[in-house]
């Protein structure tokens, strides 16, 4: 039922809204509307605090529709679960739960996360924004880069140092109301793709905060929150599961109608073999990515990072293939921006880069397996 729900969503509601995006880079905010009144935004916010209470599968089956019709907008779906509803759930206090949870469960609330700087990227030990206690209060000094929804937010997680330790330690993590006065949105970056999320530089001059914006431990919101993208990870790969289904889905429809040497393309072995491959990994990526859902949603953290991580990686990385393909299988016309293939190209792309790379998944899975 979901899954119809959200397709017609993404049909009726998503679809003519892209080429808009594509032209204009326009964050689509009547989409803020649609997915809120369908619970989209707010997926994870449990039925307790007036939320659908969904789980990691409903949440990709959501991403993986929209995903077929524009992934930008399948990053708007679910958005608030790495900034904010799942850091709540997993080491919010009561206090914390009630105030935000309750008021993201009414489907308006969107929020950023806010890692990454100029000069820490993969290595997230590197960040140099910093968070000083000052009584009640902390004082946040720094710059973030990359954020998406920075602009459009109403939270942002914000992570910063506040202490020096030794690679991950040290590092806090604060849920910052954006109109806090000292955050500053900077410039906003120039893309290839994902057109309609846009993404922003952020500063923090002397921005004060509440002692109470402080989520878990000091020093210790790294690690949580590596679980926390952990638990979520697999939505980022459904949303490319769903671009790279779109991408056959348009080029088994090309190559019944293009005709060359007096045949459809879809006669030459050379397309057939495409197809079939393309059509195999989108199958092998699905299974991964469902079991593993389905797995974390059972309980059995033992294989999360791990699962987690295989199916951020081998899902994204289909995507990116099979979008390759969907080019070629059209020829120049996959080259046009008449069709959307090229986009898909180079929307797939940003998912092997965001979220940990794809060579540092690799790095964890192996870690994973040598049990380091
Ligand atoms: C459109 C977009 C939206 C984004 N949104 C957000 C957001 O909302 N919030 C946020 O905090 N960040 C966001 N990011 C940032 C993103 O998470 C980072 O770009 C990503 O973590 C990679 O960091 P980097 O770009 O600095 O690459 P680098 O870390 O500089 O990596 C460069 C290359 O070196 C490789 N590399 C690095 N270290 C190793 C290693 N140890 N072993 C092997 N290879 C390595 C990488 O895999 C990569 O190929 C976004 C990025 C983009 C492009």
């Amino acid at each position: 039922m979901l899954r119809e729900m959200v397709r017609r969503v993404a049909d009726e509601q998503v679809r003519p809204l892209v080429p808009g995006m594509e032209e204009t880079r326009r964050f689509p905010e009547e989409l803020v509307e649609v997915f809120g009144d369908l619970g989209l935004l707010q997926m994870w916010v449990p039925e307790e605090y007036g939320g659908p209470g969904g789980d990691l599968t409903s949440v990709c089956i959501a991403k993986e529709e929209i995903g077929k019709a524009s992934l930008a907008a399948s990053t708007l779906c679910a958005n608030n679960s790495i900034g904010l509803i799942l850091p709540l759930l997993h080491f919010g206090t009561a206090a914390q739960k009630d105030r935000y949870l309750n008021e993201a469960a009414k489907g308006r609330t969107i929020s950023a996360v806010a890692i990454t700087e100029p000069e820490a990227g993969s290595d997230v030990s590197a960040i140099r924004t910093r968070a000083r206690r000052d009584g009640d209060s902390y004082v946040i000094d720094g710059q973030k880069s990359w954020i998406t929804w920075a602009a459009q937010a109403n939270y942002m997680l914000v992570f910063a140092r506040t202490s020096e330790g030794r690679g991950h330690e040290g590092i806090s993590v604060f849920l910052v109301d954006t109109k806090t006065p000292g955050l500053k949105i900077g410039r906003k970056e120039m893309k290839m793709g994902r057109h309609g999320s846009p993404s922003y530089q952020v500063f923090f001059e002397n921005m004060r905060v509440e002692a109470d914006c402080l989520l878990g431990e000091e020093g210790s919101g790294f690690k949580a929150c590596m679980r926390i993208l952990d638990l979520n990870r697999p939505s980022v790969a459904a949303s490319s599961l769903g671009l790279a289904q779109a991408a056959l889905d348009e080029s088994l429809r090309y190559a019944q109608e293009r005709r060359q040497f007096g045949k459809r393309i879809g006669d030459f072995q050379a397309i057939q073999f495409k197809l079939a491959d393309m059509a195999m990994k989108i199958e092998a990526a699905r299974t991964l990515l469902y079991s593993s859902a389905q797995e974390i949603d059972g309980g059995d953290t033992s294989r999360l990072t791990l699962l987690s991580s295989m199916a951020k990686c081998y899902v994204t990385d289909v995507a990116m293939e099979v979008a390759l393909e969907a080019v070629q299988v059209h020829g120049s016309y996959g080259y046009s921006t008449e069709y959307p293939v090229e986009r898909f190209m180079r929307d797939a792309k940003l998912n092997q880069i965001l979220e940990g790379t794809n060579e540092i998944h690799r790095l964890i899975i192996a870690r994973q397996l040598l049990g380091k």
